[in-house]
């Protein structure tokens, strides 16, 4: 970046702006995903809408591409951003709750938590995923998959406003009735129509809520797998599930009854009373030999974004993914040769989540990615590291690519774009080649010169 640049830069922007080289540098490039070592030519983190908008111009102005980010949860799958300018939003983590109206206004840079927590007390849920720390903004965008998906859709689905600024440096408003172009493609579509400073979105009524996790041996994995493949499809949609093929690491930081061990998990949420929960997941539990760990409790709105036990604080990992059509023995088997507790993976996790439920229905005026056409979505991740720092990004992402190999007589054709955080990562292949063509021309409309950065991007024919 040339010296006027950099001086235009800072004069222009508000919040901090960090250079190579500078105090701070590491912890301003750093995102949450470890892995992902970003070297972008400068970091920005904006102090509100305003600053977004002018960082864009300077960014514009000083030859260099810009690439929004909150949290980093996501940042696996960004490419190299040496003529990028890392614009952070974690400045604008406003949160406003409206109890009457059942919705919620955010920063761009806000995380789920606070979201969950506000809502909770009024007995109103929010469509986060598994993690609380994950950003609104990038899972949104992406179209988010949560414990109430199978009841209430993806969270994208929920979203009535976005506030952006364009590439150009407009700030716009995009919903039903403005942008309505734009606002199709910012549900589900990603990150690359402009940088997001805000969003609004329904909370759902949750009066009664049960769940958690109940944890097997790995020496069970099979029976495990074999009778949740059975079993979850046909729950009604009240009830969102996932199946875990874990091997805990040893660290200080695990419930010592997990520590260092191979296990099988389900994790499930159950809209609904506990008696109705119990009713539920008693045929799953039937043919089983009793779990070694039962987590199952009712649960405030607040306490699903903790069933998963996700990691809260930055950590290195390297994640696959695949959606499934089908989950038969056949399936089971080929994911236990390659994951399961004898196959030697260095995998921390392979999880596996039944989709169908209000996923497979689409409603008018959904957004770009509006269902996931599959059964099951797979995500399995690995820590390429060792505790004291060895290398194991080859062995992981060599495992990674076998469970997905394994897994391809049964792949749906289509991805799931959160799911998708390796580099270099083709939009074509997540997305039907309708709404792919689709979002390729709201992105030409909105961003011609491909100045927004993002991951799986959707690249701009030469
Ligand atoms: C521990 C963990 C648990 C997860 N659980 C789930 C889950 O249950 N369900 C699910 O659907 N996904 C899940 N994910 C995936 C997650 O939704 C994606 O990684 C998502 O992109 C993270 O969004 P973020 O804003 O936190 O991350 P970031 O890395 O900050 O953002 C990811 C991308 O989103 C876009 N983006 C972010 N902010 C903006 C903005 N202001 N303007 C424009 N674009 C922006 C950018 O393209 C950016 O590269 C999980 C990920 C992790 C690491």
């Amino acid at each position: 970046m040339s010296a006027t640049g950099l001086g235009a830069l800072r004069e222009a922007v508000r919040g901090s702006v960090t250079l190579p080289g500078d105090d701070g540098w590491d912890a301003a490039r750093q995102p949450f995903n470890l892995a992902a070592d970003q070297r972008p030519a400068a970091v920005v983190h904006a102090a509100d809408g305003d600053d977004v908008a002018a960082a864009v111009a300077a960014a514009r102005a000083a030859g260099l591409r810009v690439a929004p980010q909150g949290t980093g949860h996501g940042a696996g799958a960004l490419g190299p951003l040496d003529d990028a300018l890392l614009l952070r939003t974690t400045r604008l983590d406003s949160v406003s709750i409206d109890v009457e109206r059942h919705t919620a206004r955010v920063g761009a840079g806000a995380i789920w938590r606070p979201v969950a927590e506000q809502a909770s007390p009024h007995g109103l849920a929010a469509l986060h995923g598994s993690s609380p720390t994950v950003g609104i903004a990038g899972y949104t965008l992406g179209g988010g998959l949560g414990w109430l998906s199978r009841l209430h859709g993806l969270a994208s689905e929920s979203v009535r406003a976005i506030e952006l600024v364009t590439a150009d440096g407009r700030a716009l408003r995009a919903d039903a009735d403005s942008e309505p172009e734009l606002f199709w493609a910012l549900r589900g579509g990603g990150g690359g129509f402009g940088v997001v400073t805000a969003l609004e979105f329904d909370l759902h009524p949750l009066p009664h809520a049960y769940g958690g996790g109940l944890f097997w041996p790995g020496a069970d994995a099979e029976a495990v797998l074999s009778a949740y493949a059975a079993w979850a499809p046909e729950l009604p949609d009240t009830v969102s599930t996932t199946v875990r093929l874990l091997r805990v690491p040893p660290l200080p930081t695990v419930p010592e009854a997990l520590r260092g061990r191979t296990l099988v998990d389900v994790g499930l949420v159950v809209a609904d009373t506990e008696a109705a929960g119990r009713e539920l997941v008693a045929p799953l539990l039937a043919g089983l030999p009793s779990p070694l760990i039962d987590r199952l409790a009712p649960l405030p709105p607040a306490a699903l974004a903790q069933v998963h036990g996700d990691p809260e604080e930055p950590l290195p990992g390297c994640g696959h993914h695949t959606l499934l059509e089908a989950l038969p023995a056949e399936a089971i088997a080929a994911l236990l040769e390659v994951a399961g507790p004898q196959s030697g993976s260095p995998l921390v996790s392979v999880e596996l989540r039944a989709l169908g439920g209000a996923l497979a229905r689409r409603t008018p005026g959904a957004g770009a990615l509006g269902t996931l056409d599959a059964a099951f979505a797979l995500y399995a991740v690995g820590v390429p590291f060792t505790p004291s720092g060895d290398d194991l990004r080859a062995v992981v992402e060599e495992r990674l690519e076998a469970v997905v190999t394994a897994l391809r007589p049964w792949a749906a054709p289509t991805g799931f774009l959160n799911f998708a955080d390796r580099p270099g990562g083709d939009s074509a292949a997540l997305f039907a080649a309708d709404t792919h063509a689709r979002l390729l021309a709201v992105k030409r409309a909105v961003d011609p010169e491909g100045l927004i950065v993002a991951g799986n991007p959707l690249t701009l024919p030469a």
